[in-house]
């Protein structure tokens, strides 16, 4: 992509593995300094290095209300200011529902959903005080329609925030601030989290082979598919653009 966020500067939450790495790269590359963080510092340092100078790295838990005040600061001092939120970091848990234990259920919604909510909650006065700014939230094609597969916990969470981000977006607007939230929704994609599911072992379903069978393009996404997604939303050529929906899964959902 070109060079269309020079002089942004944008916080990757998450940024240590599959989409949240790839986004990195790809702001960092379109001209974004990068804060690069996640609850694996080990990941998000690794990250930081792929970007060279225009990237920095601070471990993060989503989870924790003081951790997310301190990461807006952190963030806000290494660049000097924050331009963009891309709220990534993510955990997908699998299960029946019969099944599905209470604390595999709130674990997953403070993570997907709780995380979301207070990056967006403390971003805002950050973006405000830059001027105006973009937040790009993480959804699914699993946020916008059922699924049997045993989804349904997650889906959960993923349907949340896509409409949180539509409410966000509408206070941002009628605020005046000059701030846009839009939700991305990824179908498919090759990265880490499907193994992390359980996904890939004997038996299960690697993402190559489910989006072979579910997708009209007939393969799997590759997270810097996602990543130019984000770069866009990030970017003032979306200008016009809130409370959206920018769906990437290769006909999923069509
Ligand atoms: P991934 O597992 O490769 O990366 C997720 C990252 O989030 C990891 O680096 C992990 O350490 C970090 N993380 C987990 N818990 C955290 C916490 N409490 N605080 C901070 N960081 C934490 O997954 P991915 O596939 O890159 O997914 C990224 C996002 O995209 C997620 O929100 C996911 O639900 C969404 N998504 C992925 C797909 C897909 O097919 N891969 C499809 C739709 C949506």
């Amino acid at each position: 992509m070109s060079e269309s966020l020079s002089g942004k500067r944008i916080l990757v939450t998450g940024a240590g593995s599959g989409i949240g790495r790839a986004t990195a790269k790809a702001l960092a590359e379109a001209g974004a300094r990068v804060m690069a963080s996640d609850i694996d510092a080990v990941a998000a340092a690794e990250t930081a290095d792929m970007i060279g100078g225009k990237g920095a790295w601070m471990q993060q838990d989503v989870t924790s209300e003081d951790t997310w005040i301190g990461a807006i600061a952190e963030t806000e001092k290494t660049l000097e200011g924050m331009d963009g939120l891309v709220a990534n970091a993510g955990i997908a848990i699998t299960g029946r529902i019969e099944t599905f234990s209470l604390e595999d259920w709130r674990r997953q919604q403070a993570i997907n959903v709780d995380g979301v909510f207070l990056g967006v909650k403390h971003s805002i006065p950050a973006l405000r005080r830059a001027g105006g700014g973009s937040i790009a939230i993480l959804s699914s094609i699993a946020g916008l329609r059922g699924n049997s597969v045993g989804l349904a916990a997650y889906s959960a969470t993923k349907g949340a925030v896509r409409l949180f981000s539509k409410c966000a977006a509408l206070e941002c607007a009628r605020g005046g601030d000059n701030i846009r939230v839009n939700s991305v929704h990824p179908g498919i994609i090759d990265t880490p989290i499907w193994e992390k599911m359980g996904m890939t072992g004997t038996g299960n379903t690697p993402p190559s082979e489910r989006a072979a069978a579910l997708a009209p393009m007939g393969r799997s996404g590759d997270a810097s598919e996602i990543a130019d997604g984000i770069v866009f939303l990030m970017s003032d050529a979306s200008r016009y653009m809130t409370g959206a929906e920018l769906v990437i899964d290769g006909g999923v959902t069509a």
